[in-house]
C-alpha cells in the first residue's frame, strides 16, 4: 500500500482524516515485516514504541492540537543518527548493544513536529562504503533486483523508501551516501550544504564532510524535510548562523532564464557506462525543453576528487573512531590488561573496511607522511572549492551523473574491490569537499530495468536553485519510480 505514499501525501491523508497515524504506522509495520526478510533494509524496528507514538499523535490531532501538518508521519532513520532510547549501532559490532542517550538535533526538530522515528535503517558500517554490504549484520538488497546492491552507505534508507515500507527517511552523506543509493533505488536524495543541518547526534565519520539529509520519493518531499531539519544549532559550532529555507516549488514551472553548467571534466571521464551517458543526454534534452540554457564550465581539479577524498575522509575517520576503545562505548573484549583491551575490542568490533580506513587515515596523518598526503590533500581541497565557486558564478547549478555505472551484483568485483568502489565516488565526493548542496533524482530506467539518477549541484547557498531545477525536471518527467511488487 505504501508504494504510492510520499511524505507529503502521508501528511495530507492524516490532515484529511483519510487515515490515522496508528493505521499508517500499522500499514508501514506490516509492509516492513513482510519485505524486510528479503531486503534487510531495517536493522531493528520497535512496533510498540512506534504505535504508541502514533496513538499519541492521533490524540493530539483529535484534540485539535496537531503539532504540524506532519504530525504522525513515520520517518525511517539511518542507524548512525541518535534517537534517545533506541539502538544506534552504525551497523557495527562495536556498537551492537549501544543505546543512544539523547536525540540528535534533527530528531528533536522532527519530533517537535510530531514526526515519528520509524526503525533503524541498515548502512555500511560507520557509513564507510557504497554498497550497504559492509554492514556487520548483513547487507541490504536493491528492491528493483535483489541480486544487486542498493548502494551505500545509506542503502537501508533507500531500500525501505523505494520498496514503500516508509514514506521517507533520513540518511547521511560524506562522499555520496545519500545521492548514490537514491540513484540506485529510484528515489530522490538531497545532500544539504555543509553547515546547514546540525551534525549533533550523528555518529561522526569525517566531520568536515558529513551532513544529514532527506531521502524520499519526490523533490518536494526532500525540500519539506530539509526545511524541517535545517538551521543553526548550539551543539554544532559548524552550523551556519541563519536557517536556510527552500520556498514553495510551484508545479510545472518552466526554466526560462535558468542556466545549467556542464562540467567538462565530468563528461570526459572514460569510465562512464553507455547507459549513464544516454541518461545524461536525455536529461539535457529534457532541460532544454523546459527552457533551460546550458553553459560549458570547467572544474580542473575534479580528477583529484577520489584521491583527496580518501586521504581526508580516512584521516578524519581515524581520529573520530579512536573513541571506540572498549572503555566508553559498546562492546568490550575480556582481557587482562588495558592495551590488549583496546586492541582486542577494536580487532573484534570493527569490520575489514573500517579497519582499512583507520589504517589509511593513521598513515596519512603520521609524521613523515603528513606533509606529503594530508597537507597536500587539504591544499587540493581548496582548489576544488575554488573551482566549484568559480563554475557556479557562470550558472545556477551544475548537472552531472551520480555514478559512473549501474548498481553492481552483490559479490561482483565492482561491489567488493575497494579500489573500484572508491573510484566510483568520482561524481559525488567533490561536492562534500566543496561544501555545496546537491540532489540526486531519478531520470530514466535502464534497458535492464534499473533506475538511473542525475545529480544537480549548487553552491553552499544554492538549495533553492537546485530544488527549483529538480522539481521542474520531476514535474516534466511525471513518472514515479516504483519497483514491481516484491
Ligand atoms: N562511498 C563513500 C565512502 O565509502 C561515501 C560514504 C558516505 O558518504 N558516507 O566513503
Amino acid at each position: 500500500m505504501t508504494d504510492q505514499l510520499t511524505f507529503l501525501s502521508a501528511a495530507d491523508q492524516l490532515s484529511s482524516g483519510a487515515t490515522s497515524a496508528e493505521q499508517l504506522a500499522q500499514t508501514c509495520l506490516d509492509h516492513a515485516t513482510t519485505h524486510n526478510p528479503a531486503l534487510h533494509a531495517f536493522l531493528s524496528l520497535n512496533p510498540e514504541t512506534i504505535l504508541s507514538a502514533a496513538r499519541a499523535s492521533d490524540e493530539r490531532r483529535a484534540a485539535g492540537k496537531a503539532l504540524s501538518p506532519f504530525d504522525g508521519v513515520p520517518l525511517g532513520i539511518k542507524d548512525n543518527i541518535s534517537v534517545q532510547g533506541e539502538r544506534c549501532s552504525c551497523a557495527s559490532k562495536i556498537l551492537e548493544n549501544f543505546t543512544a542517550a539523547y536525540d540528535a538535533t534533527v530528531i528533536e526538530r522532527l519530533k517537535a513536529k510530531g514526526i515519528i522515528p520509524f526503525g533503524r535503517l541498515n548502512m555500511d558500517e560507520f557509513a564507510m562504503g557504497a554498497t550497504c554490504q559492509n554492514s556487520a549484520f548483513g547487507g541490504a538488497k536493491n528492491p528493483w533486483d535483489v541480486s544487486r546492491v542498493p548502494g551505500g552507505s545509506s542503502g537501508g534508507s533507500a531500500t525501505a523508501v523505494s520498496a514503500g515500507m516508509i514514506p521517507a527517511a533520513l540518511g547521511s552523506d560524506t562522499g555520496g551516501s545519500i545521492r548514490q543509493p537514491a540513484s540506485f533505488c529510484g528515489i530522490t536524495g538531497f545532500k544539504p550544504a555543509y553547515g546547514t543541518v546540525s551534525r549533533y547526534g550523528l555518529v561522526a565519520f569525517a566531520s568536515s564532510l558529513d551532513q544529514i539529509g532527506p531521502m524520499a520519493h519526490t523533490v518536494r518531499d526532500c525540500a519539506e524535510l530539509y526545511n524541517l531539519i535545517s538551521g543553526p544549532c548550539s551543539h554544532d559550532a559548524t552550523t551556519m548562523p541563519t536557517k536556510d529555507t527552500v520556498s514553495e516549488l510551484p508545479k510545472g514551472r518552466d526554466l526560462k532564464g535558468f542556466k545549467i553548467g556542464l562540467p567538462k571534466e565530468y563528461f570526459a571521464n572514460e569510465g562512464i557506462a553507455p547507459a549513464i551517458r544516454e541518461v545524461m543526454e536525455s536529461a539535457i534534452a529534457r532541460y532544454r525543453e523546459l527552457g533551460a540554457e546550458f553553459v560549458d564550465v570547467s572544474i580542473p581539479s575534479a580528477p583529484y576528487t577520489v584521491s583527496v577524498y580518501y586521504i581526508l575522509a580516512t584521516a578524519e575517520a581515524s581520529a573520530n573512531l579512536a573513541r571506540f576503545d572498549g572503555v566508553r562505548y559498546g562492546a568490550r573484549a575480556e582481557t587482562k590488561d588495558l592495551l590488549s583491551l583496546y586492541g582486542e575490542s577494536r580487532e573484534h568490533g570493527f569490520g575489514a573496511e573500517v579497519k582499512r580506513r583507520i589504517i589509511l587515515g593513521t598513515y596519512v596523518l603520521s609524521s613523515g607522511y603528513y606533509d606529503a598526503y594530508y597537507l597536500r590533500a587539504q591544499k587540493v581541497r581548496t582548489l576544488i572549492r575554488r573551482d566549484f565557486d568559480h563554475a557556479l558564478t557562470q550558472c545556477d547549478c551544475l548537472l552531472t551523473p551520480v555514478t559512473p555505472d549501474l548498481p553492481p551484483q552483490i559479490g561482483a568485483t565492482q561491489a567488493v574491490d575497494p579500489l573500484k568502489l572508491y573510484l566510483a565516488d568520482i561524481f559525488t565526493g567533490a561536492l562534500n569537499l566543496y561544501g555545496g548542496c546537491g540532489i540526486s533524482l531519478p531520470a530514466e530506467m535502464s534497458d535492464t530495468g534499473l533506475p538511473i539518477g542525475i545529480q544537480l549541484i549548487g553552491s553552499p547557498s544554492g538549495a533553492q536553485k537546485v530544488f527549483t531545477a529538480a522539481a521542474a525536471f520531476q514535474d516534466h518527467l511525471n513518472t514515479r519510480f516504483i519497483p514491481k511488487p516484491l
